[in-house]
């Protein structure tokens, strides 16, 4: 039903608009779909025309006093917690064998809510079914630590979900991202509420039905949408909610953490990046522009760990500019349906001012090489051509700050001192990738940069096992593997005799 031409072809774009669109988005508590207490919704746009196409229930604190009163109704009283793990097991299998077979619809309303080009929506929608297969599998092979004690005593530990758990989500791949709280939370034995980014609610009204479908209880999983100020607000500061996932803005996390200490709740907080991309002169050069081009303009720069600044060892700086500002240029932006696109269009209009007046500051900081301008062929939708500075300072806003769009930092280095020193120079710590064929340069880097995930000769490429987590500015806590079951459950300590104790006998 694809009305759309595209950018990737140089002509007019108009959207292509998915078949089965709910009439409206709702809250999902207690098993039953329902609007706000106060009747209240928000506008939903979509990115291509920047048209409003659905109302969704924008929750208050009155909705998620119901939501999580539900999710503790269903901790408190339900067989969730107490599951087996394989019983536990079953179930995130099936929802992730539905996920699975859904991929395509799941992508297809993911590209029209955010813009993503429609080929790595798709990518995103396998990851969300892989992270429920994942943590379906991790539950089962979990064994609890047991310790043999002097004396014929036996300690051992006792994995208890905590409890009721609210899990915030940014609009960049917010299916993947929300599964990935999802899936440890549940496995965990954790009862949820979920409370999805206000620019793209549509793939989450996607879950009840998958959950329900797969056999997960009413009440296990509550989903309320609304603003981060009052409906994320009401969930961060609920007595009853024991922990908070949250992932997005390093803003935001700081004002999570303060309104947390209240009820003194578990944190887990996945916040922004600017992390760097170090070129040296001996690295394999085409498969690091591959690379770096890759980490800033894929999920149109909307990505927390882009490699959104490139420091280039001086020898080959003027080369690898050109080279990069080349390929730049030559990346297709359009209509993010269209197979073909590389970069779609950025989530929202306030997201879009945001990046194109990034684009403005760094017109006055240092030199455009590339991009800077709307496509052509593109008049509407929050379009943006992929645009690349060279000759950066580090005190310039474009190097500082978090941009979160297809917009790139280059900056030259002569030594791996400066490399290092111009790498660590900014607030944020989440990733780094180090292009170099000298592995001992390429592990001491490792070793001394500020980043919790280093890549070297490589991109993004991540074993679900290993620990995700910035330093810094950039997240508090790692997840990945077993770290997110942890953050998801208690572990009791029980110690027990085997024996008659010989305890000192006081007043005997
Ligand atoms: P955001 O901080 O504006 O919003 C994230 C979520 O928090 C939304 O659901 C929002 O409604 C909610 N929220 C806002 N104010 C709140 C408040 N006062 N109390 C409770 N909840 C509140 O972030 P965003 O713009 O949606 O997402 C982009 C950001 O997310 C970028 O900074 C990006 O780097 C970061 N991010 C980080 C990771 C990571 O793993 N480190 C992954 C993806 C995105």
């Amino acid at each position: 039903n694809s009305n759309a031409t595209t950018a990737a072809t140089g002509e007019v774009t108009t959207p292509h608009v998915p078949t089965e669109l709910p009439p409206r988005i709702q809250h999902f508590i207690d098993g039953a779909f329902v609007d706000s207490v106060d009747g209240g919704t928000f506008d939903v746009l979509e990115p291509v025309t920047n048209s409003t196409y659905l109302q969704a229930a924008a929750g208050q604190k009155a909705d998620i006093d119901r939501a999580v009163h539900a999710a503790r109704s269903a901790f408190d009283d339900g067989p969730w917690p107490h599951l087996l793990a394989r019983e536990r097991n079953r179930i995130l299998n099936k929802i992730a064998d539905i996920v699975e077979s859904t991929d395509a619809r799941l992508a297809e309303l993911e590209t029209y809510d955010s813009g993503l080009p429609i080929t790595q929506a798709l990518g995103q929608a396998r990851r969300a079914a892989e992270n429920f297969r994942f943590f379906a599998d991790l539950i089962v092979a979990q064994s609890d630590d047991t310790y043999k004690v002097p004396g014929r005593q036996v300690n051992y530990v006792n994995r208890k979900p905590k409890g009721v758990a609210g899990l915030i989500t940014p609009w960049n791949t917010p299916f993947m991202l929300e599964s990935w709280k999802l899936a440890p939370a549940l496995a965990s034995g954790c009862t949820v509420v979920l409370k999805p980014a206000e620019f793209t609610p549509l793939s989450a009204s996607l879950w009840p039905a998958i959950f329900r479908e797969a056999g997960v209880p009413d009440g296990v999983f509550n989903l309320v949408n609304g603003l981060g100020e009052d409906a994320g607000d009401a969930l961060v500061k609920h007595p009853d909610v024991q922990l908070i996932s949250f992932t997005g803005e390093s803003a935001t996390g700081q004002l999570i953490f303060a309104n947390a200490a209240l009820t003194l709740k578990g944190l887990s907080m996945e916040l922004g990046g600017k992390s760097p991309a170090i070129v040296f002169a001996d690295a394999d050069l085409d498969a690091a522009l591959d690379s770096t081009l890759f980490g800033v303009f894929s999920l149109n720069g909307e990505r927390c760990t882009a490699g959104s600044r490139i420091l280039v060892e001086r020898s080959i700086y003027d080369d690898f500019v050109r080279r990069y500002a080349e390929r730049a240029t030559k990346i297709k932006v359009g209509d993010p349906h269209d197979p073909q696109t590389e970069v779609g269009a950025l989530v929202h209009p306030e997201h879009y001012a945001k990046v194109t007046g990034y684009i403005d500051i760094g017109r006055t900081e240092a030199r455009l090489v590339a991009g800077g301008e709307r496509p052509e062929g593109l008049p509407t939708g929050n379009y943006v051509q992929p645009t690349v500075f060279a000759d950066v300072p580090s005190t310039a806003r474009i190097f500082q700050e978090e941009i979160f769009g297809p917009v790139v930092a280059i900056t030259p280095f002569d030594s791996e001192e400066e490399a290092l020193r111009l790498a660590n120079d900014v607030k944020y710590g989440l990733a780094a990738y180090v292009w170099t064929s000298d592995l001992e340069r390429a592990h001491n880097f490792a070793q001394r940069i500020d980043a919790g995930m280093v890549w070297l000769n490589s991109h993004n490429v991540r074993d679900l096992r290993t620990p995700f987590g910035g330093v810094k500015a950039s997240g508090l806590g790692h997840e990945g593997g077993y770290r997110s079951l942890d953050f998801y459950s208690d572990q009791q300590a029980v110690h027990i005799s085997l024996a008659n104790v010989h305890t000192p006998k006081f007043g005997a």
